[in-house]
Formats: structure tokens, sequence, C-alpha cells
């Protein structure tokens, strides 16, 4: 497996720290609001990664967090007039909501900032001890010229940045020993959430806490941190700078990072307003249909967001769909027999293409070519006379790779619910017309699913069996 290491500006071979195992970390939303459709973006694409790399038999640990106390945070509590936590408790529910109509599956662990301030409290002193750090008034800032590393992962020059941040030192942060210091721990302001520390009562910078939740949940080293673009500098720069000079080890083996979803030839963002939020988008789509739109460009490709291409991505996750359930069915009631030769070839070699587009650099898009590869094979190959072990073949190998891309192809709850409220409509319709064949083939059809249904006074009742 190839990954492209923003360190390294190269594709790499994968070799895991431990064999058989993949400790990633990956950074989550700061939740002031809904999520837009960019945060979307990493959260598709990395779950899609974890996915694959559990296909290659890997044991995932899959850490990302909830940035839950902020600037933005505090200044919606404020307007809200509600404590920060309200804000932030509301907001994870919520993207909780929509990561699981976007089938992102629940990470491994799902640190929250405000719960680890006690490993931020340690990690800071030991780079205090260290001299990576210094304390002026209450603020501690991380001491950027002790790490030798600084830049090596944005490619940028202490020397460049600094003439570019003069400006820095006039406002306000003069006690900085240098513009490109940055904040580890920031002192209280009234109003604002703050715990007790040895610099006195406030708050960490953001930076620290992802060095923390990643150092605890996965251990000093890790092979992949991923996250958007923009992260990479500063914030995946200071989390080197931190995670390094704390523990004196490589932090992460490869870094991974996706390209925007832009609108317009423009960054989504909730500065610009030009964002659309998921929930927007599920009020016109099923969000499986953002997942595939997202997946259907390669991560480190721009993606520019149209009512066009979200189309195309309804037809395209349609035509997949109605494919896997077509060959569900058939395999359902196909008649014994043994697999043709050349159609397991056929079979195999496609997945084997998809495998091999995944293998570089998980190149979705071309992974996808291969899937409607296959699903035109299933709809030319798999027919009535189709025997059960080609069925099975053909369903269990299209399952498979919808599995790896978060494609959901049984029928969802909500859509049954929808299903079989239409069923029953119907079976009432059938019933007023005397169709009394049809009413019963309708409750046939939904006893086979394990959907019961009782005439009572008030019209029909179904439950689950
Ligand atoms: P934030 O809540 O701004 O810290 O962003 C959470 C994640 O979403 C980060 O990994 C960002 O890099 C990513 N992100 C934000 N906007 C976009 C965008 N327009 N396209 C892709 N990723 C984005
Ligand atoms: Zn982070």
């Amino acid at each position: 497996m190839k990954i492209y290491n923003t360190l390294t500006r190269k594709k790499e071979e994968f070799v895991p720290l431990e064999p058989g195992k993949v400790r990633m970390y990956v950074c989550g939303p700061t939740v002031y609001n809904l999520i837009h459709i960019g945060n979307a973006r990493p959260m598709i694409f990395f779950d899609t990664v974890r996915r694959y790399f559990e296909y290659r038999n890997y044991k995932v640990n899959y850490v990302s967090n909830f940035t839950d106390v902020d600037d933005k945070i505090i200044k919606k509590a404020q307007e809200e007039g509600v404590d920060a936590s309200v804000i932030s408790e509301r907001y994870i529910a919520e993207c909780r909501r929509d990561m699981e109509g976007m089938n992102v599956m629940p990470a491994t662990t799902t640190p929250l900032a405000t719960q680890e301030i006690d490993g931020m409290i340690e990690m800071i002193s030991t780079l205090i001890e260290k001299g990576f750090a210094y304390e002026v008034d209450g603020t501690v800032y991380y001491r950027v010229r002790k790490f030798a590393d600084y830049g090596k992962l944005s490619g940028k020059n202490l020397d460049d940045l600094r003439s570019g941040n003069r400006t820095l030192l006039v406002t306000g942060e003069e006690q900085k020993e240098d513009p490109m210091d940055f904040v580890l721990w920031k002192p209280k302001k009234e109003g604002e959430p703050y715990w007790e520390s040895p610099w006195g009562q406030g708050r960490p910078g953001w930076h620290i806490e992802c060095s923390v939740m990643s150092k605890k949940y996965l251990g000093e080293q890790i092979d992949i941190h991923g996250g958007g673009e923009d992260l990479i500098f500063p914030h995946h720069e200071n989390e080197i700078a931190q995670s390094e000079a704390a523990s004196g080890k490589e932090f992460s083996h490869y870094w991974m990072h996706n390209a925007f979803l832009n609108i317009d030839n423009k960054k989504m963002s909730k500065s610009l307003g030009n964002f659309f939020t998921v929930r927007d988008i599920s009020e016109k789509y099923d969000l499986q249909v953002l997942r595939f739109f997202m997946l259907s460009a390669h991560y480190r490709s721009p993606l520019n967001f149209s009512a066009e291409l979200m189309e195309a991505a309804k037809n395209g996750l349609d035509r997949i769909v109605t494919a896997v359930r077509r060959v569900e069915e058939l395999d359902a009631k196909a008649a014994p027999g043994e697999l043709d030769p050349q159609t397991k070839e056929a079979v195999d070699a496609l997945v084997h293409k998809f495998v091999d587009a995944m293998d570089d650099d998980f190149n979705t898009a071309d992974g996808i070519a291969a899937l409607f590869e296959l699903v035109k094979l299933a709809n030319t190959t798999v027919t009535e006379e189709s025997n059960a072990a080609c069925t099975a073949y053909f369903r269990e190998k299209m399952q498979t790779l919808c599995q790896v891309l978060g494609i959901i192809t049984t029928v969802s709850e909500e859509m049954l619910d929808e299903e079989i409220e239409a069923l029953i409509e119907e079976r009432q319709a059938a019933r007023k017309a005397k169709n009394f064949a049809r009413a019963d083939e309708i409750r046939d059809q939904l006893a086979e699913k394990g959907i019961l249904l009782k005439d009572t006074r008030e019209g029909v009742k179904w439950s689950r069996a």
C-alpha cells in the first residue's frame, strides 16, 4: 500500500509501527455550529481509509476528537447566555447525527478536549522543563526556535515566517521571545471557562489538545495523522513541535491531508459564508449521496461542489445499489450449482482493480470506476438462470466493496418504515377494491421481512417481529 506523505512529499510504502496494526489520529471539528460539507470531507475520507485498512486485515485504532473549548464556542455561548458546555454538547450531538447519516463509523475513541486538561498540563510542564516552553504572566508559549525541525511539515522557513509576522509583536504579544512562538496555555478572561494550572487559572491552546489526546489514546508514536490541508500550518506543524520535543521521538510517520471542498472554486468555509451544512444537504438528498460524491474524487484533488455533480452522484449510487439488490434477490432464489471459472476470473480481476486503486494512495475515484465495471458485469452476467455459486460470488464481492466505501446497500430502517407504510396503504386499497389476493400477497411479503400487521379499530398497526 502506498500513501502520499505530506512530510516527505512522496508516495511511500505503508509500513506500520506494529505489524497488522494502524494507529491513526484525525483532527475533529470545533463544535460551535452544525458542520458544513467541507468539514464532512475529512470525516468521510478518513472513515474510508479506516475501512480499507480493516478490509486489508489491519486492526485500526482510530482516534478523532471534538474540540469543545475554543473562542468561537465561548462567543456563541455568550450570545445565547448559556454555558460553553451547552453549546459544545448540542453540536457534538448534531455532529454525531450527521456522521451517522453519512455512515461514518464512530471512532475507536472520541476524546473531548475539556476532559483531557490534566494531560495537557502535564505535557506543557514537560515542555517547560525541557526548555521548549516558557511562561510570562500566566501565558505559556512554545519556544519555536528551540525546535530545530520547526517547519519540516509545511516546508516553511522560520526566518521567512518571522519577517511576515513582525506585526504580531505590536499587537499585544510583545511578551513573546519570538513572533512565531505560539500559545500552549492562556490565562482566563472574565466569563470564560477555565481550569486550575501551575500557571494560574486558564485554558489550553488548540494545538496542545491534539498532541495530548493522540498520546493518551495511541501512544507517543502513531502511524497516520490526518486532517484537511488547512491544518498543515500552523496546527500540525505545532503538534509535531510539541509532541516530538516532549517525547524525543518521531510523532507520526505519515501525514495525510485532504484538499478542500470548494464552491465556485473557493474554499467552503464558515468565515466566507459560502457553505452548505450537512443538514441542508440532508433535506434534499440521502446523505449516502454526499458520501458517494466526496469519494468520487481523489482526496488530494480539490472538489468543486455543484448541483450537477450531486445529481451525477445520486444516479451513480442508485445504479450500484439497484444492481446489488437485484443480485441479492436472484441469489435468494438461485438453484445450486458451480461457479464458472471464467466468471470467477472476471470478477476477481475487477476486485483486484479496486484493490490496486485503493492501494495507490486511496484512489477512491478509480476504486469506484472498478466497482462500476463490476456492476456492469453483474447486470449482464447474473440472470434468473444463474446458479447460487455465481449469484453468491457476485453478491459477496459487490457487498464487500460497497462496505469498504461505506455505501449502504441494505434497506435502511428509515426507508423500510416508508416502504412498509406504502405497502400497507396499497394493501388497504387492494382490500377496498376486493382484490384479496393482492392484499394477502402484501401481508405475506411483509411477514417475510418480519413485519407483523394487526388490524385494529384505529386502522392497521405494524410491528417488527
Ligand atoms: P474545523 O472545525 O474548522 O477545525 O475543521 C474540521 C476539519 O474540516 C479540519 O480537518 C479541516 O481541515 C476540515 N475542513 C474545513 N473546511 C474544509 C473544506 N472546505 N474542505 C475540506 N476540508 C475542510
Ligand atoms: Zn489537531
